[in-house]
């Protein structure tokens, strides 16, 4: 039977291995959350550098056409004012400052593969054709006006036109002037604006292009990442769960079954349950034992009736009211004994006690009290039973004697007392013996009522 207790294997789930797996997950959730918070940190700052390179990069396309206004102004600046400053200014910014052909590397190195620089180039070429064309052919004549011979290298090949030349100096001047404000110039500038607006237009949708992919990319990974965060609450609700459902309910409860001295429900964790069986397997040998020890405690080892404690516990729980008391006493017994050996003398109690179970309701109680007496509590009588108590032993003497088989024969004398009000169990024993010692006195085999 223990055996099979331990052998019987464990049924549930298993919260270490639970612990495991949700371990590992929450493991592989925080790695994939650390990886794709650095990666949307850098999608963030691609985002933030894109968004400054593209606006950066408009300035720079608006800072040629600056360049283009400041010479402009500075052209006409001379041909108003004569003022040689100017010349040099505009000279300055065309050789050596070079805002324009700065402007157009940065763009041109920024975004190599896009339209912007090929904008921006056809509005630095108009741009150079119209210094050359208008620009220089002006300053050029008021340098001729002024008589300053000093001319700057880039200006030395422009040509008078001979009509040009004969003109007067005021005359001169007046053309100088009007070819830097003319319609044609105006035009032209405008279409160097044009090129420039052109190529800012392609640089915000290029700009914005990129922005909406790494806005996706962004939106993307915050997604994922809000993903792996409700992934790993839900594992914390998981581990929750299961150890209060798997692991700490069924020990509240098994503290409550333990008080209530009730086996354990095996319900619950693996390793719960295991501990429920451990437990159960104790509780089932200790009953065992407790059970063995009390029928030990109560009963006698030799004819498995009641025992002299039985007897007396029986008693403290009985009422006297309607209990017929029959002290039984074995006749010569020791000559059994002596004559037939202490072995065979026991084989006869057996037997007597075995005859006594039979001769008596279920109901009634069968003692021995002592080396060859026994005490019978008939219960529940009512009426006169004398004659049937008669009955009862002449039957128990007849088949003690008569159908005693290899065993000797044997008889018993009883005692009677019938019970009454205010009449203890003591009081009836006295009684009992009392009418047991006229039996024995009378020649034993028999019964007297007390
Ligand atoms: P009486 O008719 O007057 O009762 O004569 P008796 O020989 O039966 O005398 P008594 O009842 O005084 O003796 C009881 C004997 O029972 C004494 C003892 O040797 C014997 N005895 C007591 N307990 C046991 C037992 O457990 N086994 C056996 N075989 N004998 C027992
Ligand atoms: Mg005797």
């Amino acid at each position: 039977m223990m055996k099979e207790e331990n052998d019987k294997t464990v049924r549930g789930l298993s919260l270490r291995a639970i612990n495991y797996i949700v371990l590992i997950f929450s493991v592989a959730v925080t790695v994939i959350l650390l990886v794709s918070a650095v990666w949307t940190f850098r999608a963030y700052y691609s985002y933030a550098e894109a968004t400054d390179t593209y606006m950066g990069l408009q300035e720079t396309a608006y800072s040629l056409m600056d360049a283009s206004d400041y010479l402009t102004s500075e052209a006409r600046l001379y041909t108003v004012t004569e003022k040689r400053i100017h010349l040099e200014n505009y000279f300055f910014e065309a050789e050596i400052a070079k805002n324009r052909d700065r402007a157009l590397e940065t763009v041109r190195d920024a975004v190599p593969g896009s339209d912007a620089p090929r904008q921006l180039e056809q509005a630095m070429e108009k741009s150079n054709s119209l210094m050359k064309d208008k620009e220089y052919y002006a300053m050029r004549l008021i340098l001729l006006v002024k008589g300053d011979d000093d001319i700057p290298d880039a200006m030395k090949n422009v040509t008078i036109t001979e009509h040009d030349m004969e003109l007067p100096n005021d005359e001169k001047r007046k053309l100088a002037r009007r070819l830097m404000h003319d319609e044609e110039y105006e035009a032209r500038k405008d279409r160097i604006r044009s090129d420039m607006n052109r190529c800012v237009e392609v640089l915000k949708k290029d700009g914005s292009a990129i922005q909406d992919d790494m806005e996706k990319d962004l939106r993307k990974s915050l997604i994922w990442m809000c993903i792996l965060i409700i992934l790993q609450s839900a594992d914390l609700l998981v581990i929750f769960v299961m150890t209060t459902r798997l692991g700490i309910r069924p020990l509240i409860m098994a503290v409550r079954y333990i008080d209530n001295d009730e086996k354990l429900p095996e319900k619950g964790s693996k390793e719960y349950c295991y501990l429920a069986q451990a437990y159960n397997r104790m509780y089932s040998i200790h009953n065992r034992n407790m059970k063995k020890l009390s029928f030990k405690a109560y009963h006698d080892e030799l004819t498995g009736l009641y025992n002299r404690a039985g007897y007396d516990l029986i008693i403290q729980n009985l009422d006297t009211e309607n209990t017929a008391f029959l002290l039984i006493d074995t006749d010569k017994f020791k000559e059994i004994n002596d004559n037939n050996g202490h072995e065979t003398g026991d084989r006869v109690l057996c037997r007597i006690a075995l005859v006594l179970k039979g001769s008596f309701r279920p109901a009634d109680f069968v003692f021995r009290i002592g080396g060859d007496e026994f005490v019978v509590l008939m219960t529940g009588v009512d009426g006169d039973i004398k004659k049937l108590i008669g009955e009862k032993v002449d039957m128990i003497n007849s088949s003690l004697t008569e159908d005693s088989g290899d065993l000797p024969a044997v008889s018993v004398s009883v005692g009677v007392a019938m019970c009454g009000e205010e009449t203890d169990f003591q009081e009836l024993y006295r009684r009992a013996d009392e009418a047991l010692y006229r039996v024995k006195e009378n020649g034993r085999n028999g019964y007297s009522i007390y």
